[in-house]
């Protein structure tokens, strides 16, 4: 099946066996109907629909540099700097149209991180799991997958090695090497939309040295193997959700869409030689974790920025119920949210124009404008909530519930206090302000905030990349010569 649409995406997951969620203290038998989770899940099945809508074929689709077919990007290996471009356009339409984060990109990046580093350990070391992956790439672009890319293990005591945690399971690990495969535990943390996945892409979370050679693993794990747990991660407001009345909706904010991350564990799970892409090379695992980071950082330069075409228009639509839209500060002040935000979309597009290709044939990104764009995202998104609640007020987080305008003696109060401008409805102004609050203190703030500050590696990790990659001594060179200065061995 290629190009799946929205509909039969969600009757995909409803195929898988049963799996072993936890969600506040219960086992959840039926994810695809949980209030919950059913909004993380409509967020994913955007990424089927817009593939299907004539407006954004172009961009949501592309042909598999492996079968010739039209297949969704987000399976896609790059093969131009055009298509590096177009996954950002593509995601900031994606952040526009679900205001949250839709999960999908993270499999999207493991897979070109995977593929590109796969032919590189064959090409030095005679092995053939380029050819094992390219098979992998393509039943993914078949059966149109959502692949959940799992880098991040809990990591334990951050001053040991993964040899020397007193519990090893604090990394993924493997057990048992068998004829036919190997036997791994652990776990990864923060997965985004893991419990949302046809497949789990298991990779090695830092360079590892000689005695760390059994947490060298990567390897595909179907989301029902057996021995995989979820245990979903809360979020702010989350109990909202439970609220199915129309108040309730209101509430939430943005009723329809959210995001997920779920601590996944690993129990014991078999996984045949065919799914293994890496089993020890451990001078490897550098080349794995900066593409995937370097893909992920660049990814955020195009769904971040949808998300705060969506908060730039929440500021203009309240400061327009508010009455003050036409106040030269408020004005100044959504231009300064523009601003910045468009020039983290500059940085994702630029990353991507100046990438290049890989020996393995795919494209990849310019790592030190990857890096330079994601530290830029750990500090605007913060920038443009900030903006955001200034121009708001400070309703959104003092307003009344919802229900207090299904009873006809309270709603007749709240209308004549919490009135805005002539001619806006209070309901309008209410449903504006929660949105805001979901944006920038609820679920969708986890994924526009925080995971802004810490998904794709927190800011310390891009400054270290930045550190190195940045040719200081030429730098130098470039001051001195202008100088004048003689360098020693001239004088
Ligand atoms: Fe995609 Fe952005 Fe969510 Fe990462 S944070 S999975 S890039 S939408
Ligand atoms: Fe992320």
């Amino acid at each position: 099946m290629v190009l799946m649409t929205g509909k039969e995406y969600v009757e995909s997951l409803q195929r898988r066996k049963p799996l072993t969620i936890y969600l506040m203290g219960e086992k959840i038998d039926n994810p695809t109907t949980h209030p919950i989770i059913r909004a993380s899940i409509n967020s994913i099945a955007l990424t089927y629909d817009l593939a299907h809508e004539p407006e954004h074929r172009e961009i949501m689709t592309v042909k598999s540099s492996l079968t010739g077919d039209t297949i969704n990007r987000f399976c896609h290996l790059h093969t131009s700097l055009e298509d590096l471009q177009n996954k950002v356009r593509m995601l900031r339409i994606l952040g526009q149209r679900c205001g949250t984060c839709f999960q999908r990109c993270v499999g999207m990046d493991a897979l070109n991180a995977v593929f590109l580093t796969t032919y590189e350990i064959d090409r030095s070391l005679g092995t053939d799991y380029n050819q094992r992956f390219t098979d992998y790439v393509r039943t993914a672009q078949e059966k149109d997958w959502v692949i959940d890319g799992c880098m991040t293990d809990p990591k334990g005591d951050r001053s040991k090695r993964p040899s020397e945690q007193r519990d090893p399971d604090v990394y993924v690990h493997i057990t048992e090497r068998r004829d036919d495969g190997v036997v791994i535990r652990g776990a990864k943390a923060h997965q985004t939309g893991a419990v949302n996945s046809h497949e789990h892409l298991i990779m090695p979370t830092l360079a590892m040295r000689n005695e760390d050679s059994d947490f060298t693993i990567c390897c595909s794990v179907p989301a029902d193997a057996d021995g995989v747990t979820y245990y979903y991660g809360r979020q702010s407001c989350d109990l909202r959700r439970l609220d199915e009345s129309a108040e309730g909706d209101i509430d939430c904010g943005n009723p329809m869409f959210g995001g997920q991350e779920c601590l996944v564990i690993f129990e014991d799970v078999f996984v045949p030689y065919e799914r293994v892409f890496m089993n020890g090379e451990n001078e490897f695992c550098n080349r794995i974790v900066e593409s995937f980071a370097a893909y992920h950082r660049q990814s955020y330069g195009g769904c971040k920025v949808g998300v705060g075409d969506v908060l730039i228009g929440a500021a203009a639509s309240i400061a327009e119920y508010n009455g003050v839209l036409k106040a030269s500060h408020i004005r100044d002040k959504i231009t300064e949210m523009t601003h910045l935000n468009e020039t983290l979309y500059s940085c994702g597009i630029a990353c991507s124009a100046a990438g290049h290709e890989t020996d393995a044939g795919n494209y990849l990104v310019d790592i030190l404008l990857a890096n330079v764009c994601k530290q830029n995202v750990t500090r605007f998104p913060y920038e443009i909530a900030r903006l955001l609640q200034d121009i708001a007020g400070g309703l959104f987080v003092t307003c009344p519930s919802a229900k207090e305008m299904s009873n006809p003696d309270t709603r007749k109060v709240i209308e004549k206090y919490l009135v805005g401008a002539d001619d806006i409805r209070t309901e309008d102004r209410i449903k504006m302000m929660r949105l805001i609050e979901n944006l920038t203190l609820g679920r969708a703030a986890v994924g526009y905030l925080t995971e802004s500050m810490h998904g794709a590696g927190s800011p310390q990790a891009q400054r270290i990349m930045i550190n190195r990659l940045s040719n200081i001594e030429e730098k130098m060179k470039l001051a001195k010569d202008l100088a004048r200065i003689r360098q020693q061995e001239d004088a």
